[in-house]
């Protein structure tokens, strides 16, 4: 008898919970309860192509202008998206597509070689409305990873795929906007010579265990070259992708944060969207994108203190180098790095556009 009474108090408590507590698909704040806050930016977009040791005297000119012009490329491409009224992850999705054809970024065309000499991918997408998401790890044959991601979201029931059952995965979907390719169209001397140069160094010290570099060729002493964007649009929704080859001479299987929803990509319509790039394992050890929303949404914290805190104080305690690109549900932008460096952009809803490398 006291067990039914138990039962029937229970239930009770979990209807009134339902009518009461937040929706589990609607992360939008309430607006009842709260004063209008005044949006810095009604729309906005914001990149990355990999943080490192970027520094001026290690740049050609022409090469300096190769990375502005297609970032300038890849962040107006999704500008124009949100300016027409467009939603923030077709901005997303279109922006790293972009920089994943670019042989200038560890991504897509141009992504690392592992230690078997192959090219290996990972991405990851989030929706700030839903909270849903998807994610691809160590595909071989997609030319744009970040497009299977958002199609593992939209047209799986999964949030996470890897290996050959991803590029399985790809192989079913009918879309023109999952090309396969051959894993030789990743090729790309530099990167392959980067391989190279890992090896002869890990012969060199006998390293019985994995050697990781995250080595760009074409600067001296550079690291990484992830690809990432955040967007929010004008109905107020937030996305954020990143996408990558992820280290050089990464070996068993190896994955980094960027397919991890929480490390590499989160996004909340109620808090913000962040894009990660920099040394993997200390980045899932972090937590660093979801950290960030967590510190807005239960720390009261402001976008620029949560990134600051995440990135300058928690990942450097760590020894964790790297950086974000993120926004929040007012339109404030900010791109943190702990490295020398940081391909980035911005744009906001004036069309105004910021173009950054190196610590400035
Ligand atoms: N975060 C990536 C990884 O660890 C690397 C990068 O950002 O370039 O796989």
């Amino acid at each position: 008898m006291r067990h039914y009474a138990f039962f029937i108090l229970s239930l009770i408590l979990i209807s009134c919970n339902q009518k009461t507590g937040p929706s589990s698909t609607d992360t939008s704040r309430s607006k009842t309860t709260q004063l209008p806050e005044p949006k810095t930016n009604e729309f906005a977009l914001v990149i990355h192509g990999g943080a490192g040791t970027i520094k001026k005297e290690n740049m050609t000119p022409e090469l300096e202008l190769q990375y502005r012009e297609k970032l300038s490329e890849a962040i107006k491409a999704g500008h124009e998206i949100l300016k027409n009224g467009g939603d923030a992850m077709d901005a997303v999705e279109t922006s790293i597509r972009i920089m994943e054809d670019s042989p200038l970024f560890n991504s897509g065309k141009g992504a690392v070689f592992t230690h078997d000499g192959i090219n290996s991918l990972d991405a990851s997408f989030m929706d700030g409305k839903t909270l849903n998401a998807g994610a691809v790890a160590g595909v071989t044959t997609v030319k744009n990873p970040i497009s299977l991601a958002r199609k593992v979201m939209t047209d799986s029931e999964h949030v996470l795929l890897s290996g050959a059952g991803a590029d399985e995965f790809a192989k079913s979907l009918s879309y023109d906007n999952i090309e396969l390719v051959d894993n030789s169209y990743f090729f790309t001397e530099n990167r392959y010579q980067s391989l190279q140069r890992v090896l002869a160094k890990e012969k060199e010290n006998d390293r019985k265990t994995a050697f990781l570099e995250l080595e760009d060729p074409f600067i001296k002493d550079s690291k990484y070259g992830t690809v990432g964007c955040v967007a929010l649009d004008k109905n107020g929704n937030i996305a954020a992708g990143t996408s990558t080859g992820g280290m050089t001479n990464k070996k068993y299987g190896r994955i980094g944060d960027s397919p991890i929803i929480g490390s590499g990509t989160y996004a909340n319509n109620a808090t913000c969207g962040v894009s990660s790039t920099g040394h993997g394992e200390y980045f899932i050890r972090a937590q660093v994108a979801y950290d960030i929303s967590a510190l807005m949404e239960y720390g009261g914290k402001t976008l620029e203190e949560a990134t600051e805190e995440v990135i300058q104080k928690k990942l450097v305690d760590l020894g964790g180098t790297g950086g974000i690109v993120a926004l929040d549900y007012l339109g404030n932008i900010s791109m943190e790095f702990n490295t020398e460096g940081m391909y980035r952009a911005m744009m906001d809803d004036q069309g105004t556009l910021t173009v950054g490398m190196y610590k400035e």
